[in-house]
């Protein structure tokens, strides 16, 4: 067997070991298993890549220090509550990698001619410089749109929409532009104009990545995040044809398709469908904060709210954004487990799309070991409230916004939500008046059952706790 089949075999077991262990992912008590079997595919990939021949060990070894230096920083510098940023900046160096990649190959080609390039690669010069484009246009799109991202998840840009006249039409003409410099530059023999060609192409693609996330805003950006996950994937993946690395092209196909899985589950969770998602500046229907409300909400001492839970025998906890900044799941859980013994049917209603990254209420629910069993859906919770005694919002606010069912004129309307508002009560617990991502007035905290509990969600619960325990 020569080298080169031994490595592609090394290649095909490390995909089908991403394959189990992304399939294990699926269920909470084999995740951490699936976790470690990606791990072990990933590395036997990286070891049979090393052995590999032309490797410049110089610069993989310098860039294993700066990446682990910088990656060891960053996990430990990081808060919790930044996780969904940090996610959002990996995508976008991802897709950076890619760009890279793709600018560094063609620089080869620049070297020693498209005949020498192909005749070393064993593909025709087309594809090459098809995939090269490819990996550079996503890469590109990827990084800035991911950049754009993080800007808003972590508060440094408005989470709302930017929009302005002609913003369609500007994004129209520059997918036909990024699209028509790809052709050329694929049909281009010359090496001096295929290098310009490509470099509009990077500008093209940087500036596109900021267009197309800018006038998403509002309870969309999942939508977002998902997609340009996905994106970064297919970014690895065009970047594995470039380089012709199989393992590198099974990966970013996994990432890819995985992604866009997600994206269909956030576009079922938002109501939305993908080509109203990628061709229509959805978020950017309305920039109405929705019908002010002249009622004031009312607001309840935790004392008081203590006598409602004792006296409740169905509870369901809904929780946010809030209860990822508060790190409050710990306490929500031994809240569950109290009232439990003292009789009550307690439940979680997870929303797809609460907190600022996909399944994120699931990771935090089961970093505090709440069952399973317990964590109801939005479709299978919404029949229900209605019997339920006493709704728990915990620091959600966008997720369980009526106007995404009432108020046509609202940038969520058509959103399906928990409906917390048909439960017997509703405690909403938070700090003050702030809005949630979308910027939204919510009339679900001047109901009549609705009663507000301020302050920190952690604190909050926590007295709740020892009112309990008496
Ligand atoms: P929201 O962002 O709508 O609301 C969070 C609420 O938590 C705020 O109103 C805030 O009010 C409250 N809060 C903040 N800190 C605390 C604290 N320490 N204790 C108690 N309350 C607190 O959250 P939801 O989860 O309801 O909705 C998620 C939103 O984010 C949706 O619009 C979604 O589309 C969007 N999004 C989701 C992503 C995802 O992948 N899941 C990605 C990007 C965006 P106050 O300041 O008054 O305390």
């Amino acid at each position: 067997m020569s080298f080169d089949s031994i490595i592609n075999l090394a290649y095909v077991i490390s995909a089908i070991l991403f394959v189990f262990g992304i399939k294990m992912l699926g269920s909470a008590e084999t995740a951490r298993r699936g976790n470690m079997i990606s791990g072990v595919g990933m590395l036997i990939a990286v070891v049979v890549t090393l052995l590999n021949k032309g490797m410049s060990y110089d610069w993989i070894v310098s860039g294993l220090i700066v990446g682990t230096l910088v990656g060891g920083i960053a996990a430990r510098v990081v808060k919790m509550t930044s996780m969904p940023e940090l996610v959002a900046l990996f995508n976008g160096f991802g897709g950076l990698a890619s760009l890279l990649v793709a600018w560094a190959e063609l620089e080869k080609v620049r070297g020693i001619g498209w005949q020498a390039y192909s005749i070393e690669m064993g593909t025709s010069s087309y594809f090459s410089s098809f995939v090269i484009y490819l990996a550079m246009l996503i890469g590109g799109i990827t990084f800035t749109g991911s950049l754009y991202a993080y800007g808003k998840l972590s508060g440094r840009l408005s989470g709302q929409a930017k929009v302005f006249p002609g913003q369609k039409g500007i994004n129209a003409l520059m997918l036909i532009a990024v699209l028509v410099v790809g052709v050329l530059f694929a049909w281009n023999g010359d090496l001096g104009t295929a290098n310009k060609l490509f470099l509009s192409g990077v500008v093209l693609a940087l500036i596109f990545g900021v267009m197309g996330v800018m006038p998403i805003g509002g309870g969309d950006m999942p939508v977002v995040i998902s997609l340009l996950n996905s994106f970064s994937g297919l970014a690895a993946s065009a970047a594995g044809f470039v380089i012709a690395n199989n393992v590198l092209i099974v990966a970013g196909c996994l990432v890819g398709a995985s992604g866009l899985i997600l994206t269909a589950i956030m576009c079922k969770a938002m109501n939305r469908s993908l080509g109203h998602v990628l061709f229509s500046g959805f978020g950017a229907t309305s920039q109405s904060e929705g019908d002010g409300d002249d009622r004031e909400p009312k607001s309840m001492s935790v004392q008081d709210a203590y006598y409602v839970l004792e006296a409740a025998s169905s509870v369901v906890f809904i929780p946010g954004y809030g209860m990822a900044v508060a790190q409050a799941q710990h306490a929500v859980k031994e809240l569950g487990e109290l009232l439990e013994e003292n009789g009550a049917d307690v439940n979680f209603a997870i929303h797809p799309v609460a907190g600022r990254m996909p399944g994120h209420m699931n990771v935090l629910l089961a970093e505090a070991d709440v069952s399973y069993d317990q964590l109801v859906e939005m479709d299978n919770i919404n029949p229900v409230m209605p019997t339920v005694d006493v709704a728990v919002v915990i620091g959600a606010n966008d997720v369980v916004n009526p106007a995404a069912s009432q108020d046509e004129s609202s940038p969520i309307y058509g959103m399906p939500i928990i409906e917390a508002h048909n439960a017997k009560t509703v405690f909403i617990l938070k700090r003050g008046q702030g809005k949630g991502f979308s910027g939204l007035v919510n009339k679900l905290f001047v109901m009549d059952n609705s009663r507000m509990i301020y302050g920190d969600a952690k604190a909050t619960i926590s007295e709740l706790v020892n009112e309990l325990k008496g």
